[in-house]
């Protein structure tokens, strides 16, 4: 039996520590913050950023959560950061995106300070973790590590291949899988023959956005499987064909109307030593690290 990573819990004992760390730092009279900039009315990111701001608040950390109108320019919102990046009380700037397309989303992420850039996404911290300096790495990717590291997965001179090379999830995580000594391999979706790379990997890291894509015979019995991906299915014939026979998925379907699945089919999962399951694998870790983020940027902004 495959043995189930879980992320609830490993996220649960980090939050912990956070909140451990922020009581250290009031005794010093310092109270970490994160400004959370929330444009518009995407009910997802708002379902985010709440989630975001309670947890600060159950941690002890500040947070500001701003609300710019769906019109805002990119102007007003360089105006925003440039405010944040000034005010001491604020140690983290989270935009929560995606941005309205009249915003210039990467002019803004770029005017972050890279010192308050909590979610890694600034190009000095891409370059900074490349380089193997201390950076503030991308939440998701460090969420990643930290699963493996606290489950005992051996890392070192394991084959990993990551499959997904966007910025804020399949390089990051490559490079620091690179980083723990792992031999790497990125995919994408001109990768030939997929499946051939994918059966060599003894940890598969799956940041695709497509539902259930990683089938059984992309996998190495006994390989880790890491399912960043998360897609809501809405259909009976979607549900069919990753849950058919899962009885209490089922009873979630029906009263919702909706299921979570990953990037890695459910049957690519039996196959498996240890898999992140969706949910509850790595999703609760990118809000942990993003916490565990905040509270470093505090610490290294005072050069503690
Ligand atoms: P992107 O769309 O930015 O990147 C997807 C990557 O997958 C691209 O590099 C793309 O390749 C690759 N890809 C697409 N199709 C194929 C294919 N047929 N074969 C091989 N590779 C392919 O997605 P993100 O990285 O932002 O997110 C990936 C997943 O992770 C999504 O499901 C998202 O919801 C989830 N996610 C989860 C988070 C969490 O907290 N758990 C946080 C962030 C994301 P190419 O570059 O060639 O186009």
């Amino acid at each position: 039996m495959p043995k189930i990573l879980d992320g609830t819990a490993i996220a649960a004992t980090i939050k912990q520590e956070v909140a451990d760390e922020v009581k250290t730092l009031a005794a010093q009279g310092i109270r970490p913050g994160l400004a959370a900039v929330l444009v518009g009315r995407v009910p997802a990111s708002e379902i985010y950023v709440r989630s975001k701001v309670q947890t600060c608040a159950d941690l002890g950390i500040y947070s500001d959560r701003i609300t710019p109108p769906e019109t805002v320019t990119t102007e007003d919102m360089l105006d925003l950061v440039n405010a944040l990046n000034s005010r001491d009380d604020i140690d983290g700037i989270l935009i929560q995106l995606p941005l309205p397309v009249q915003v210039d989303t990467k002019a803004l992420l770029d005017a972050i300070l890279p010192e308050k850039d909590v979610d890694g996404f600034h190009p000095i911290n891409a370059g900074r973790l490349q380089a193997g300096r201390p950076a503030l790495a991308p939440c998701t990717p460090a969420g990643v590590i930290e699963i493996l590291k606290r489950s005992d997965i051996p890392i070192s001179g394991q084959n990993a291949v990551v499959v997904g090379r966007s910025d804020i999830v399949g390089k990051p995580a490559a490079m620091l899988l690179l980083h723990q000594n792992a031999t790497v391999t990125i995919c994408h979706s001109k990768t030939r023959d997929l499946p051939a790379v994918t059966r060599e990997a003894d940890i598969l890291v799956a940041a695709i956005g497509h539902p259930g894509f990683i089938t059984p015979q992309m996998v190495r019995p006994g390989a880790t499987i890491i399912d960043v991906g998360i897609n809501r299915i809405t259909t009976r014939e979607d549900f069919d064909r990753f849950f058919a026979g899962n009885a209490r998925r089922e009873a979630t379907f029906l009263k919702r109307g909706s299921t979570l699945v990953g990037d890695v089919h459910p049957k690519a999962f039996e196959l498996s030593g240890a898999y992140t399951p969706v949910p509850g694998g790595v999703g609760p870790l990118t809000i942990a690290m993003l916490m565990a983020n905040t509270v470093r940027a505090a610490k290294m902004r005072r050069g503690l």
